[in-house]
């Protein structure tokens, strides 16, 4: 891509209104746009990291043998009433509206219950499970409060994943094999090390559900952790957990997190509740167990802006940033010859943002640090000459003169 064709431009300073550093960052760099607090459009940048994140999601929730769908946004008033969860004291974060027959349906903030619903059009026999799917969408909530950026949005891109057992041995085989991807999604999105399996109130069924609690300064949750024992406990819970587990509470560090991720074990309790049932080999009606397991999307962009960027800008891992490369060509020889590369590297499959604008060199680096694209090639009439690049790494600030050669070897494609 070259940035003469980006609409989008950076900015010097964030909206006034704009309090998170994450959003902050975001909208100067021209990955996201703020149309009101909680609502953020993802313009081309933003949406390619997205796009990563959740191919990162989609590969693990695949390798677990899950499929994947799209339910709708629009969901009906019956399936929730069910459960007691249309109920506003219930669950406070509901947008409702109506159809112009004047049928009230709500958006969907969670689809718990209308998966629950899907399948009882799908499942009949033992035969028929297990069952996991999971899907990609714009959850819609009506949050008190949205000033953490896209880290709480009102509307944001989430990861929800159901599983559905003949057993709870089996849903518990399964939850586990899913702590495990997980946990590889974390790492390949670059938080791996910082991100703790939390307990957590909230199981239905088990005493405790697990969240996914990456260390973040700008989190809304404290946990309490042990780092050489690898325990992490949610401050909600602390109490009941120090005693079920037989931990010392002094030896328990507080640190401030933001859950990037949570699983659930239901047990049997929503499809008692929903009269989801299926026929054993004796042809009895069992019950099914449920597991319900969500990645905040856009909530894990915003941790990773908060917990990698500096004072220059936003630092993104390889793996999710927007382009691997960002090409800048300085003086006229420079351009011919970032022209000449930037065509040899694209049509290699390199992800190359080339800074192709007729601006001075001060200006083009001031934006590749914003930008956070982790490798910066320098083209300039002076190592033109020598047959050389400069190469810079975003995150260290490292720079190195490498010949042509040199710098196609650092590059894995
Ligand atoms: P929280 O306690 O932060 O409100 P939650 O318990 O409501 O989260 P779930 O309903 O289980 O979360 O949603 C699954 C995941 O979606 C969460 O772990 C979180 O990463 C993300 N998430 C939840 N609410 C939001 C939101 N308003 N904006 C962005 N991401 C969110
Ligand atoms: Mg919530």
């Amino acid at each position: 891509m070259r940035v003469t064709k980006l609409f989008t431009k950076t900015l010097r300073d964030a909206p006034a209104d704009e309090v998170s550093k994450n959003a902050q960052l975001l909208i100067r760099a021209g990955y996201v746009y703020k149309e009101m607090a909680g609502a953020y459009a993802y313009l081309p940048l933003g949406l390619r990291v997205i796009e990563k994140i959740k191919q990162v999601v989609r590969e693990e929730m695949n390798a677990v043998g899950s499929n994947e769908l799209i339910m709708t946004s629009l969901q009906r008033k019956e399936v929730w009433e069910k459960t007691g969860r249309w109920d506003e004291k219930v669950v406070d974060v509901w947008f409702k509206t109506k159809l112009q027959d004047e049928t009230e349906v709500g958006l969907g903030w969670s689809h718990e219950e209308p998966i629950v619903e899907m399948l009882k059009q799908y499942v009949q026999s033992y035969k028929d499970l297990p069952i996991s799917l999971y899907q990609f969408q714009t959850k819609m909530r009506n949050e008190l409060r949205a000033r953490s950026g896209i880290m709480r949005g009102r509307e944001f891109v989430m990861k929800d994943m159901y599983s559905f057992h003949r057993s709870a041995e089996d849903l518990e085989s399964y939850y586990n094999q899913t702590i495990e991807a997980y946990k590889r999604v974390y790492d390949r999105l670059g938080i791996g090390a910082e991100t703790y399996v939390t307990f957590a109130s909230g199981g239905a069924f088990t005493k405790f559900s697990h969240e996914f609690q990456t260390i973040c300064e700008a989190g809304e949750d404290v946990i309490y952790l042990h780092r050489e024992k690898n325990v992490a406990i949610n401050e909600e819970v602390i109490d009941e957990a120090v005693k079920e587990l037989g931990i010392e509470r002094a030896e328990l560090e507080k640190v401030k997190t933001a859950e990037t991720g949570n699983i659930f074990n239901f047990g049997s309790q929503k499809t008692d509740e929903m009269d989801l049932h299926f026929t054993d080999e004796n042809g009895t009606k069992q019950s099914l167990y449920i597991g319900s397991y969500g990645i905040g999307i856009t909530r894990a962009m915003g941790v990773i802006v908060e917990k990698m960027s500096d004072d220059k800008g936003l630092v993104w891992p390889v793996n999710i940033a927007p382009y691997q490369i960002y090409l800048v060509s300085i003086g006229e020889n420079g351009s011919k010859q970032a022209d000449a590369l930037y065509d040899e590297l694209t049509a290699k499959g390199v992800e190359v943002l080339y800074d192709d604008r007729d601006e001075r060199p001060g200006a083009k680096f001031a934006d590749s640090e914003l930008l956070g694209i982790p490798t910066r090639v320098t083209v300039s009439d002076r190592l033109v000459e020598e047959g050389k690049f400069e190469v810079t790494d975003r995150a260290s600030g490292q720079m190195k003169t490498l010949t042509k050669d040199e710098f196609l070897a650092t590059i894995s494609t």
